[in-house]
């Protein structure tokens, strides 16, 4: 594919063909998985496309990188083996000691988890601020604040941030912004063209797919970022694998065609939730009613997969709905094809069990996947009952 068609061509021909030219040895249409650590050498130096040892590159990494960079729109794109390795990599990557970092309230646990007890230790400070509040962040701001680290929308709440104004402040600043866009995917937003300067993923999610697979993407919007991220990347090396950059691959292809139906399901749960009086209340940012509608209509294509609910009758009544889902799989993770119903108080956000981010015992959150939507609503008809 031609630079310009990497650039100009809609986003699910940029998923289908943007890394990869059918191999000119063989005609292969898709990537090998290339089971190598090592390259022959045409003479001292001579490198056959620049590969030297897999750490460094590996070609059916490459094609990862090159197709999650082409759909995110950025300048270049790194594979890692997991969401977690991508963030490690970019925080001590692009920070130094002594450096700030402002966090969403309600980051995803591992995240959380890896700034508080990990990158403290490296010397790098954080504040967690509610980053749907613009004075909240202007307030958790310091002298040394460098970075912006931003989710939208959030887990298990649905929390939604306004990307372009996060980035004004942090740029005015001088910090970074990061988005984390696991929840939205690049089909539904592109962090980078609002003025993100890193987009990071677990692709373990929507751009894997198929929940077949760990992994992390980082997608850098120029030179700069991308020479320091690509030394970190190989320095520190928690690269994705061959098989591993496959899978995530083929499950990339066909993000456009299933992020569609995955919203298509999700405003159909949406609208039988709302519609129930077993439901106390529905989180779903293309719900009119939710407060951060706007900004979502403004950012994002649609509104995406995941939903969360409170259910009359307490924290008893939303472990019997999980319980008794059977369409729905009882397991955390999200993004996969099949359908995920999870409670969050003592599943994925136990650990901040009585603190101010405790989210509410009667919740309950789904993935909602692209099965037959009508065996989704019935099953979910039956848990409730
Ligand atoms: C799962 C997840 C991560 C961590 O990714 P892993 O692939 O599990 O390391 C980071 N951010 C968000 C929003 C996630 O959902």
């Amino acid at each position: 594919m031609s630079q310009e068609h990497r650039t100009k061509s809609g986003f699910e021909t940029r998923a289908i063909h943007a890394g990869w030219e059918p191999d000119p040895s063989t005609g292969a249409v898709i990537p090998p998985i290339f089971a190598t650590s090592t390259y022959k050498q045409d003479g001292v130096g001579g490198l056959r496309g620049g590969y030297e040892y897999s750490r460094s590159a590996n070609p059916t990494r490459t094609a990862l990188e090159a197709t999650v960079a082409a759909l995110e729109e950025g300048e270049r794109g790194f594979a890692f083996a997991s969401g977690l390795a991508a963030e490690d990599t970019i925080v001590r990557g692009l920070l130094e000691p002594g450096d700030h970092v402002v966090l969403p309230n309600d980051a995803y646990g591992g995240t959380h988890r890896l700034f508080d007890k990990v990158e403290t230790r490296w010397g790098v400070g954080q504040t967690p601020a509610a980053l749907g509040d613009l004075d909240a962040v202007r307030a958790a701001l310091t002298d040394r604040t460098r970075m912006i680290w931003v989710e939208t929308p959030t887990n298990p709440l649905l929390g939604i941030a306004d990307i372009a104004a996060l980035a004004d402040l942090a740029h005015g600043v001088g910090a970074l912004l990061v988005v984390d866009n696991t929840f939205a995917s690049p089909y539904l937003q592109r962090p980078l063209t609002l003025g993100a300067d890193v987009v990071v993923h677990s692709t373990t999610k929507y751009v894997g797919g198929h929940s077949d697979v760990v992994g992390g993407a980082v997608v850098v919007r120029d030179l700069e970022l991308a020479e320091k991220v690509a030394y970190h990347q190989n320095a520190m090396g928690a690269v994705a694998g061959a098989f591993e950059s496959w899978l995530t691959l083929r499950g990339l292809k066909t993000l456009g065609v299933r992020m569609e139906k995955h919203c298509d399901n999700a405003e159909r749960v949406v609208a039988f939730l709302e519609a129930d009086e077993r439901v106390e209340h529905v989180y779903y940012p293309g719900l009119a009613s939710h407060p951060g509608h706007e900004v979502a209509a403004r950012q994002m294509d649609r509104f995406g997969g995941m939903v969360s609910f409170r259910v009359k009758g307490g924290e008893e009544r939303a472990l019997a709905v999980c319980g008794a889902a059977e369409v729905f799989t009882l397991a955390e993770s999200l993004g996969g094809i099949e359908s995920l119903i999870e409670h969050p108080g003592r599943m994925t956000h136990a650990s901040v069990a009585g603190t101010d981010l405790e989210v509410p015992a009667d919740l309950v959150r789904l993935s909602v996947g692209i099965e037959t939507v009508d065996d989704l609503l019935a099953d979910l008809d039956r848990a409730l009952g």
